[in-house]
C-alpha cells in the first residue's frame, strides 16, 4: 500500500508528496475538513513515509516493520493523542508527554511524528502547552493536527502550521472505496466514514416517517389537520432519534428544491424520486426555503430545551399553505 491507494483530495496528497521529496518537510501541519474524508489516514501515511525503511524518499511500502508498527500504533517514534475515555477534551498532561519526547533523538532514526486528533478538542491549557513545541520544533519532529474546522484552533497555533483543507469526496471517489449501494453513496455526502457506518435499514425506517410528515405538511387541507398534528407528534416523540430525523428532513427538502430547480443529478434520495417530485409539484420554492430556515431555528432551540412537538407543529404550519392563509 502506498500513497496511490489514497482516494480523493489528490491535490493535497501531491503537494505533501512533493514536500516529502524535498526533505524540507514542515514541522507543523493542520489537516482540516469534514469527518470521514481521510484526514487521519493521510496523516498516518505521512508518518509512514517519514519512517519507512524500504520505500524511496517520499513514499512508504506499507509492509516493513516500521510501516506495520505505525498502523498498529506501536511505533516508538509515532504518537497519536486523542480524547481519553470518559474525558471530553485533550488534557495538558497528554501534551506534556509529547513535549517530553521532543528533545530525544528518534529511537529508530527516522522522524518523530505527533498526531493530534481531534485537535479542536485540545483544552486551552493543552493548546498553550502545544505552542511551545510548535515554536521551536527540533529538526526531526513533525506535528500533524487533525480537525473538522481549522478556525476552532488558536490563531497562534494556526500561524505556526501549514494548513491543508480537505474536501468531501465525489460520488465517483466514494464508489472507488467499494461502496456499491447508490443510496449509501449519495447519503454519504462525500464522507467515506459516513458511508461505511450508515445503517440502511434504520435510514429507510426513519425516512419513511419523515417523508409521510413532509407529504402531509405540504398538502393537508383543513379536514386533515388533526392527522398532520398526529404525524408531528410521532416525529417528535423519540428524543434520541430527533436530530437524525431533522437531518433527514433537511436533506429531503434539499432534494425537492433540486427537483424544482431541475437539477435531478444532485438528488440524494433517488429511490423515492416520484414522491419527491409530487411534493415539488405541491409546494413553492419560497415555502421550502422557509422550512429550511425553520430547521436551523429548531437546531438552535433544541439547545435551549424547547418542546420538540411544539417545534414540529410549527414546522407543519410553516409548510402548509392552508394554515398559512388563516394566519396571515
Ligand atoms: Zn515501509
Amino acid at each position: 500500500m502506498t500513497f496511490d491507494s489514497f482516494i480523493g483530495n489528490l491535490k493535497i496528497v501531491d503537494r505533501l508528496r512533493a514536500k516529502l521529496r524535498t526533505e524540507r518537510f514542515p514541522h507543523g501541519l493542520i489537516f482540516s475538513g469534514p469527518e470521514g474524508v481521510g484526514k487521519h489516514t493521510c496523516a498516518r501515511m505521512i508518518a509512514k513515509a517519514l519512517n519507512c525503511t524500504k520505500a524511496a524518499t517520499g513514499d512508504f511500502c506499507g509492509e516493513c516493520s516500521s510501516c506495520r508498527r505505525i498502523d498498529s500504533g506501536t511505533h516508538p517514534d509515532v504518537m497519536t493523542i486523542t480524547v481519553e475515555e470518559e474525558a471530553s477534551q485533550i488534557r495538558i498532561a497528554q501534551v506534556r508527554q509529547i513535549l517530553s519526547m521532543l528533545d530525544l533523538k528518534p529511537l529508530e532514526g527516522g522522524s518523530k511524528v505527533f498526531l493530534i486528533d481531534p485537535a479542536d478538542l485540545l483544552n486551552p491549557e493543552a493548546s498553550n502547552a502545544l505552542l511551545k513545541g510548535l515554536e521551536e520544533p527540533p529538526e526531526d519532529s513533525v506535528f500533524i493536527l487533525v480537525t473538522v474546522n481549522v478556525r476552532e484552533l488558536l490563531l497562534t497555533v494556526r500561524s505556526r502550521c501549514q494548513v491543508y483543507n480537505f474536501t468531501p469526496l465525489t460520488l465517483e471517489e466514494i464508489r472507488q472505496h467499494g461502496v456499491s449501494g447508490e443510496l449509501i453513496a449519495r447519503w454519504s455526502q462525500g464522507s467515506i466514514g459516513r458511508a461505511l457506518s450508515l445503517d440502511l435499514t434504520r435510514l429507510h425506517k426513519e425516512r419513511e416517517l419523515v417523508l409521510d410528515f413532509l407529504e402531509m405538511a405540504v398538502s393537508a387541507g383543513e379536514d386533515q389537520f388533526q392527522d398532520l398534528l398526529a404525524l408531528s407528534a410521532d416525529l417528535s416523540r423519540a428524543k434520541q432519534d430527533f436530530d437524525d430525523r431533522m437531518t433527514i428532513l433537511s436533506v429531503l427538502i434539499g432534494d425537492v428544491l433540486y427537483l424544482k430547480e431541475n437539477i435531478p443529478g444532485k438528488v440524494i434520495n433517488i429511490d423515492v424520486g416520484e414522491r419527491l417530485a409530487r411534493i415539488a409539484g405541491a409546494v413553492s420554492g419560497d415555502r421550502l426555503i422557509r422550512m429550511s430556515e425553520f430547521l436551523g431555528f429548531i437546531a438552535s432551540s433544541l439547545k435551549n430545551h424547547v418542546n420538540r412537538q411544539m417545534l414540529t407543529d410549527t414546522l407543519a404550519m410553516v409548510a402548509n399553505e392552508t394554515v398559512s392563509l388563516w394566519l396571515s
